[in-house]
């Protein structure tokens, strides 16, 4: 195809997740023309994908939903406290079609190839469908868990039964009825996947490799007058989630936490108080029991005190004593993997149709066409669900060829590990962005707060650079490295380190061991966003 025919943008993003469709709706704002492509037939991202059996929410819906239209957050009526994936679904079809985002959206279109011309100052971008259009800016908005990986077990394809996997659930209905089903994997997708399969399978055996810590979500249906009483209040709620302690996932609102301006540390109270914050947080629900005891990720004994604080709420729910120790973690601080948030997730072990195969003891050592067979056993299976997890934070980047000046490679820039400019940007990569990319708080926050931050910083830097007639920008080497030794230096001053997690790329083999995203939450991230905006983008280079 010739150059003159190729369709020409302001700006091309991938990816029509939230991150996508709220920047294609800023950049309609600043008068701009944007394509997006997106993988999928519809827009949602991740929760167009992830529709398995229990796929839900673990941040509060109040909180995980837009800001940046009062008119959108008064009108739309979420229905339960943890919204399920189907809600979330119609959300994000509502948001597309409310700003009449659909127009400029091709689906079904993958992007293989996005590369920089250094002398026409633009990003080609090519599809797998045979598109190919150019754009001043380029926009990643491709997800942080958007890759999955499956599971590197013998004998894997030669399964004969019903085979799912949680992150490309099939759109048709899924039965269970009657049948012997089999879970590998105990990470979030598993944890909500698992106590509802329970519910019609004739019988569900878990194959647990490392248990994970997971605290109850205490769902419930909203009730209309605390939801209107909440609306009527959104500003300083939305303001809290952006710069409070919780990250994003809700308001800290248990007493003494709700009132108190600082986290309140381990050693500033004694073990019974301790006990009782961690018990409010936990009869209250949700992700921000780990903020509930403020230097829970700093300090190896307060994070033992809340281990074993978990610890003991399951032995006192599993009623097997020998399956209650093997779901107790141990070989990580809690936290540093993803909090899991569940629904009686430790109580369906209690029923007679679930046993928890525990691989630490027995690992599997193929599969075959009828089962899965470990070191002590062989288990008949009519299906088999893989809850294996993703190529996280990375994975779709480098799925791409993605091109920058002097003919680099993303993946070549970054086969150490990911190297950004606050996430956002990459050293040699003019005008491309990445929406929670490696080195912002990203996975570790409430991502709707983190992507309309992400979406309105780049806003106000696209508007800069016209009101000052700069066609490009690019993240400088040197603060490039400076981002990334403090990245890794918060880090270093968090457990986090130690959770050989898929945050440091642990779950996938031949990644480079890099903690990818930062940790120092999101009030204070977007205070250096703000700042470094504020002194003409600081750290960033210009050109006319
Ligand atoms: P995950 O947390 O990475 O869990 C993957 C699970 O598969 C782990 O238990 C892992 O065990 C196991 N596994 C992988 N390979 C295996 C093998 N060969 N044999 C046996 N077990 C194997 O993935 P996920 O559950 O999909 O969750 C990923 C992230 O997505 C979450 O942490 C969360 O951020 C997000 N998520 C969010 C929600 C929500 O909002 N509610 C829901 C689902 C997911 P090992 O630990 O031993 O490797």
């Amino acid at each position: 195809m010739s150059i003159n025919s190729e369709e020409c943008f302001d700006v091309v993003i991938v990816g029509a997740g939230f991150a996508g469709l709220y920047m294609l709706h800023r950049l309609r704002g600043l008068g701009l023309t944007a394509r997006i492509y997106e993988q999928g037939d519809d827009v949602g991202g991740t929760w167009y994908w992830n529709r398995y059996p229990g796929a839900r929410c673990d941040a509060e819906s109040l909180a995980y939903s837009f800001g940046f239209s009062e008119e959108l957050e008064q009108e739309w009526q979420w229905s339960e406290r943890y919204s399920r994936q189907p809600e979330i679904l119609q959300y994000a079809k509502h948001v597309a079609e409310r700003f009449d985002l659909l127009r400029d959206i091709h689906f079904g279109c993958r992007v293989n190839s996005v590369e920089w011309n250094e002398q026409r100052r633009r990003w080609s971008v090519t599809t797998e469908q045979g598109d190919r259009v150019t754009g001043q800016y380029c926009i990643m908005a491709t997800g942080c868990l958007s890759v999955p990986q499956l599971p590197a077990i013998e004998g894997l394809d030669s399964f004969a039964g019903n085979r799912y996997q949680a992150s490309q659930w099939p759109h048709q209905e899924v039965t269970f009825s009657s049948q012997r089903v089999g879970i590998i994997g105990t990470g979030s997708s598993a944890i909500q996947a698992i106590p509802v399969i329970a519910e019609s399978a004739g019988k569900l055996t878990v194959f647990q490799r490392t248990p994970n810590f997971s605290v109850p979500a205490k769902n419930n249906l909203l009730n209309r007058d605390w939801v209107n009483q909440f609306k009527s209040n959104y500003r300083a709620h939305r303001e809290n989630h952006q710069k409070g302690i919780g990250s994003g996932f809700g308001d800290l609102d248990i007493e003494p936490l709700a009132e108190a301006r600082e986290p309140i540390l381990m050693d500033s109270i004694d073990s019974g108080q301790a006990e009782q914050l961690l018990q409010a947080a936990w009869t209250r629900g949700g992700a921000i029991f780990l903020g509930a005891i403020g230097d829970t990720m700093m300090n190896e004994s307060t994070n033992q005190f809340v281990q074993k604080f978990v610890h003991d709420k399951i032995r006192t729910i599993v009623n097997d004593p020998e399956t209650a120790t093997s779901l107790c973690p141990g070989n990580h601080p809690i936290g540093t993997r993803r909090i899991c948030v569940d629904i009686d997730y430790f109580e369906t072990y209690n029923r007679a149709n679930v046993r928890l195969l525990d691989l630490r003891k027995s690992p599997i050592s193929k599969i075959t066409a009828t089962g899965v067979e470990t070191a002590s056993e062989f288990v008949e299976l009519d299906t088999l669900v893989l809850a294996t997890g993703f190529d996280a934070m990375t994975g779709a980047l480098l799925g791409m060829d993605i091109i920058g000046q002097d003919g680099v490679q993303l993946r070549d820039a970054w086969a150490e590990g990911p190297k950004s400019y606050l996430g956002l940007s990459v050293n040699g990569f003019p005008n491309l962005f990445t929406i929670t990319g490696p080195g912002s708080p990203s996975v570790l926050s409430n991502m709707l707060v983190s992507i309309e931050q992400h979406v309105d910083w780049i806003t106000g830097c696209i508007t800069y650079m016209g009101d000052n007639g700069f066609t490009s920008i690019c993240a400088d080497q040197s603060a490039q490295e400076q981002w990334v030794g403090h990245v890794n230096d918060v880090a270093n001053g968090t457990l986090f380190p130690k959770g050989g997690s898929w945050y440091l790329g642990a779950n996938v083999k031949g990644k480079p061991r890099v903690f990818m995203p930062y940790a120092a939450g999101v009030g204070p991230y977007r205070e250096i966003c703000d700042q470094i905006a504020e002194a003409g983008y600081r750290g960033f280079r210009f050109s006319a």
